[in-house]
C-alpha cells in the first residue's frame, strides 16, 4: 500500500492547480486521472486575463508551443436576430486549447501522477482513505469534475436540486478549403443567445482551429438547438463548411440555487466536482482555479490536522470569493415572453451588450484576479508512477 499527504482525483485545471500549491508548500501528493495526457476536455477554451495572473502563466512561453489566441473583440446577438460588435482595442481574453492547457498545468505542477487508472473505490476509516485498495492518504480532494467518484462518496447535490448545463461542442483544425468558408476572425469570438434565453450558442476561432458549441440549462435535448445554431450560422455565412466529426456532449453544475457539498472529515471538492461554475456564462475555469488555491490554502493552515473544523474555513474563504449562491427562480416579476423580446432588444443595442453582457457576464471585469502567495520560479518534471 503505498501512502501520501495528499491523494488528488481529477487533472483538470482545478486539480493540477491544487497539486502545484500543494508540492510547493513540501506536502507529498499523488494525482490520479483516469485519461492518459494530453487529453481533450469538451470547452470552448476561453480563458480571462485574471486567470492567467492567478497562475501565474507566462503567455509568451505558453505561446511558443501551444495555442494562445489572444481575444480582443466580439460578436454578440440572439440566434436568428441582428449581431453588434464590440471593440475593446486591447486583449480581454485568451483561447486556448484544452488537450495543450491541461497537459502544460499538469506537467508543470511537477506532482507524481497515477494516469489511465479511474478511481472506483473509496472507503474511510481511521482518518484515512483508501483509494482502489492501493493507496493511502489522510485527505482526499476531489477534482474530477461533474462525475468525480469523490462528490459522489460525499453525497454531492443531486441533479434535480442544481442547475446543471448540458452543452456540445465540437473544436477542429480546419482546411484551407474550410478556411475560405470561415467569416468568424480569431481575434473576435461569436456569441448567440438562444430565443428562450435558457442557454446561448458560440463559434470560436483560435488560429486555424475552429470551436463551435451551444450550452443550455433548461433539460431539454441539446442536440436540436446545436442543429438549428449550426444551421443559423451557415445561413448568416458566419461558418458554411463541414464538420469533421460529431459534436461532443458534457455537462457541468452552476453556482446557483443551492449552496454545494464542498468538505467533510479528510476530503475537499473543487472545481466542477462542487459545481462552481458562474451562472451567467457558464465559465468554468476560473472558479476552479481559484478554488483550487483557496483549497490549498486551508490545507496548509490546517497543518495536518484534517477533521471537519479544521477545512471549514474553505467554505468561508469561497463565499468570500464567489458570494453565496443565488436563487433565481421566480425573481423577475416580468412574464417570461416579455422579458425574451426585451432581452432581444437589449442585446441589439451597443451599450447593453458591453457594459451588461460581456463586461459583466462574461468577463466579470469588476472582479480582480486571485492573488496567490505562491511565485513561480522553476520548471519541474513530472513523474508517472
Ligand atoms: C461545452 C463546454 C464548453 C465550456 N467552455 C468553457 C469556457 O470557454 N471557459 C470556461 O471557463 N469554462 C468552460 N466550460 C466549463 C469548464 O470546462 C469546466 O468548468 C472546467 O473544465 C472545470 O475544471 P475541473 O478541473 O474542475 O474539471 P475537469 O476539467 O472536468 O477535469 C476533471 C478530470 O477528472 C478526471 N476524472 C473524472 N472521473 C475520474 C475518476 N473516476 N478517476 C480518475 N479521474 C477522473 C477526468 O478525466 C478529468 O481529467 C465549458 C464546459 C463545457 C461542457
Amino acid at each position: 500500500m503505498q501512502s501520501y499527504d495528499t491523494v488528488i482525483v481529477g487533472g483538470g485545471p482545478a486539480g493540477s492547480t491544487c497539486a502545484d500549491h500543494l508540492r510547493a508548500a513540501g506536502l507529498d501528493v499523488l494525482l490520479i486521472d483516469q485519461r492518459e495526457f494530453p487529453r481533450d476536455k469538451t470547452c470552448a477554451g476561453w480563458i480571462t486575463p485574471p486567470i492567467v495572473e492567478t497562475l501565474n502563466l507566462n503567455i509568451e512561453e505558453y505561446s511558443q508551443h501551444a495555442v494562445c489566441q489572444p481575444i480582443t473583440a466580439f460578436r454578440t446577438g440572439m440566434i436568428g436576430g441582428k449581431a453588434v460588435e464590440t471593440d475593446y482595442g486591447r486583449i480581454v481574453s485568451y483561447g486556448i486549447r484544452r488537450c495543450e492547457f491541461d497537459d502544460y498545468l499538469l506537467k508543470r505542477s511537477g506532482v507524481p501522477t497515477q494516469l489511465g487508472h479511474a478511481v472506483k473505490s473509496l472507503e474511510y476509516r481511521d482518518a484515512q482513505w483508501e483509494i482502489n485498495g492501493e493507496i493511502r492518504t489522510p485527505l482526499l480532494i476531489g477534482a474530477g469534475g461533474h462525475f468525480c467518484p469523490v462528490a459522489r462518496q460525499l453525497g454531492a447535490k443531486s441533479e434535480e436540486s442544481a442547475t446543471v448545463v448540458a452543452a456540445q461542442e465540437i473544436e477542429f483544425e480546419m482546411s484551407d478549403d474550410d478556411i475560405g468558408r470561415c467569416n468568424v476572425q480569431p481575434h473576435q469570438p461569436e456569441l448567440y443567445f438562444c430565443s428562450d434565453l435558457a442557454g446561448y450558442g458560440w463559434c470560436f476561432r483560435k488560429r486555424n482551429f475552429l470551436n463551435i458549441g451551444l450550452g443550455r440549462t433548461n433539460g431539454e435535448k441539446v442536440s436540436h438547438h446545436v442543429d438549428a445554431f449550426a444551421d443559423f450560422l451557415k445561413q448568416t455565412g458566419r461558418y458554411t463548411g463541414r464538420f469533421p466529426g460529431k459534436f461532443h456532449g458534457h455537462a457541468y453544475r452552476l453556482y446557483e440555487r443551492e449552496f454545494p457539498q464542498l468538505f467533510g472529515d479528510g476530503v475537499l471538492l473543487i472545481g466542477d466536482a462542487a459545481g462552481l461554475a458562474y451562472p451567467q456564462s457558464g465559465e468554468g475555469i476560473r472558479p476552479a482555479v481559484e478554488s483550487a488555491v483557496l483549497a490549498a490554502e486551508t490545507i496548509i493552515a490546517a497543518n495536518k490536522s484534517y477533521g471537519r473544523d479544521q477545512l471549514a474555513p474553505y467554505r468561508d474563504r469561497l463565499v468570500a470569493r464567489l458570494g453565496t449562491p443565488r436563487n433565481t427562480d421566480g425573481n423577475h416579476w416580468l412574464p417570461q415572453s416579455w422579458l425574451c423580446t426585451l432581452a432581444g432588444t437589449l442585446l441589439g443595442t451597443k451599450w447593453f451588450t458591453k457594459h451588461v453582457v460581456l463586461d459583466r457576464w462574461f468577463l466579470h471585469a469588476n472582479t480582480a484576479a486571485l492573488k496567490s502567495n505562491h511565485e513561480r520560479h522553476e520548471k519541474h518534471e513530472r513523474k508517472v508512477i
